[in-house]
């Protein structure tokens, strides 16, 4: 499995700016303060958070200010490498194309003009999944409907059946979101002077059904324009600014249904996309957390790949097909962090990567913790809900009061031990009622 650690970062720096005028005047557009900081150095800290550490900045327009700020990237922990676009404009592929010196076979590519919150492990997964079945890239793409800009992809699976930002038609219902992977090669053909759009590639591959998908549910925030510059700031005062406190919310048995598995004869988690099916009410019990000014997370163990029922890859969708059900309901998951390991494995286990005894398998705190890495949230007011002792004590462990959904049986009494739950609900909708905020 590729890790974040072996895999670089290229980062396209050599924009103009132009849209902003003033403040770019004298500041390329990654150095825009934002809160006290330069705008990249937001996004840098997601990407250090996830294990990255090896980047290729491509810089044009003020890169002297970019080299000085950043230098060889040591006391961010990461290393640095720069390509400096050269007298005539090269657009985003040619950049790349100049930088080919420094890059490795395969690189993950973003602008450092947009701050990107998504699952990177699940990208590289995704990425080294795609190209064992021939893909050559992959693109984040992010259902759109025309939110944000026009739509400019077709979806098939896993695979983007048609990219081109140039001819927008009436099936495309998802957009580039911005981060992509690529194998060096695809740039080899193109001469070291040439001017050209990475989309160029983008809409060869898509034709060729040589670009995987991952599909992200987080929307980005952009700083070209004053209005979205303005937009990001609000946005980062009010996460890593001001605190807030969190509801943490288990998924099966509290947002979904547990199923009948056929294999072992017992109610499981959903092992395929289609065994998804929200609860009653949950969609409103999630707009009535929100709305009492709690962040919402889910915190989920999902074993299912590691004991071999099922993969990676679907564990992955079922949860994007769960924020979408939501999404259409009105109600917004604000991030969402799953356990996929578990500690011994199985006669059918495929994915062997996923065994470990890990920290955040739950009873462990891990997946708290590494929400709290991500925001800044006031545990004292937090809550944990979930249906089971795990999820109990795991609130228990970092202090977070707790919501226990169902009957507490005997023998659940006797696993918790001196621990027990603060509050006992039926189901969501009942728990969302049950927290309240301090006065
Ligand atoms: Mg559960």
């Amino acid at each position: 499995m590729m890790s974040p650690g072996d895999v670089q970062v290229v980062v396209l720096m050599g924009g103009l700016g132009t849209r902003l005028k003033d403040i770019t005047k004298e500041c390329p557009k990654s150095l825009v303060d934002v809160c006290g900081r330069p705008f990249f150095d937001h996004q840098l800290e997601l990407l250090t958070a996830w294990g990255f550490r090896k980047f290729v900045f491509l810089i044009g327009y003020r890169a002297d200010m970019i080299e000085e700020h950043y230098g060889d990237g040591s006391t961010y922990g990461i290393t640095i490498n720069y390509s400096y676009d050269g007298e005539k404009l090269l657009g985003t592929g040619g950049a790349v194309r100049r930088a080919m010196d420094l890059l490795e076979d395969d690189f993950l590519l973003m602008y450092g003009d947009s701050f990107m919150d998504i699952d990177y492990a699940e990208t590289l997964y995704r990425y080294e999944r795609g190209k064992a079945e021939g893909a050559k890239a992959l693109m984040t793409v992010l259902r759109n409907a025309n939110r944000f800009d026009k739509s400019n992809v077709v979806m098939d699976g896993d695979r983007i059946a048609l990219y081109d930002k140039h001819n927008p038609t009436q099936e495309m219902d998802h957009i580039d979101y911005g981060v992509c992977m690529y194998e060096k090669q695809l740039f080899e053909s193109y001469a070291e002077d040439e001017a050209f759009d990475i989309a160029e590639i983008q809409h060869e591959l898509s034709v060729k059904g040589q670009m995987v998908a991952q599909k992200v549910t987080k929307r980005f925030y952009e700083i070209g324009s004053p209005g979205s510059l303005a937009e990001f700031s609000e946005y980062v005062r009010k996460r890593f600014d001001e605190s807030h406190p969190a509801v943490f919310v288990d998924r099966d048995g509290v947002i979904n249904e547990i199923v009948w598995n056929d294999d072992i004869e017992q109610l499981d988690s959903p092992m395929k996309v289609s065994q998804l099916k929200l609860l009653p009410d949950v969609a409103e019990a999630i707009k009535t957390i929100k709305e009492k000014g709690y962040y919402v997370f889910v915190v989920t163990n999902q074993p299912g790949a590691a004991k071999g029922k099922t993969d990676l890859k679907t564990l992955y969708d079922i949860n994007t097909h769960m924020i979408d059900l939501l999404e259409d309901q009105g109600a917004e998951i604000d991030d969402l962090f799953m356990c996929p390991h578990y500690p011994r494995e199985f006669p059918q286990t495929k994915e062997k990567f996923l065994i470990k005894k890990c920290g955040c398998r739950k009873p462990e705190p891990g997946l708290i913790y590494r929400a709290m890495r991500k925001y800044n949230i006031d545990l004292s007011e937090s809550y944990m809900i979930g249906d089971s002792c795990s999820d109990v004590l795991a609130g228990a462990a970092v202090g977070l009061s707790t919501v226990f959904i169902g009957e507490v049986k005997c023998d659940l009494c006797k696993r918790l031990g001196d621990i027990s739950a603060d509050y006992i609900a039926r189901d969501l909708k009942e728990a969302a009622e049950i927290i309240s905020p301090a006065e």
